[in-house]
């Protein structure tokens, strides 16, 4: 069964707590998504990257 999700932990820019995400590899290597923190429930902006190695690199910024 191919992989197509993955779980990675990111830190809240709000509050800093680390939450758990899941990150859909088939939608492609660069993707911008919104994700309300589960602790404080503000909506986090992540910009994600995979590269050919198939490594992640998430930013999080703030909604502005
Ligand atoms: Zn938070």
């Amino acid at each position: 069964m191919p992989n197509v999700e993955e779980d990675c932990f990111i830190n809240c820019p709000y509050c800093l707590e680390s939450i758990e995400i899941r990150i859909d590899l088939t939608g492609g290597e660069n993707q911008f998504l919104t994700y309300d923190c589960e602790v404080c429930c503000r909506p986090i902006t992540l910009q994600v990257e995979i590269n050919a190695d198939g490594v992640i690199d998430i930013i999080t910024e703030r909604e502005s």
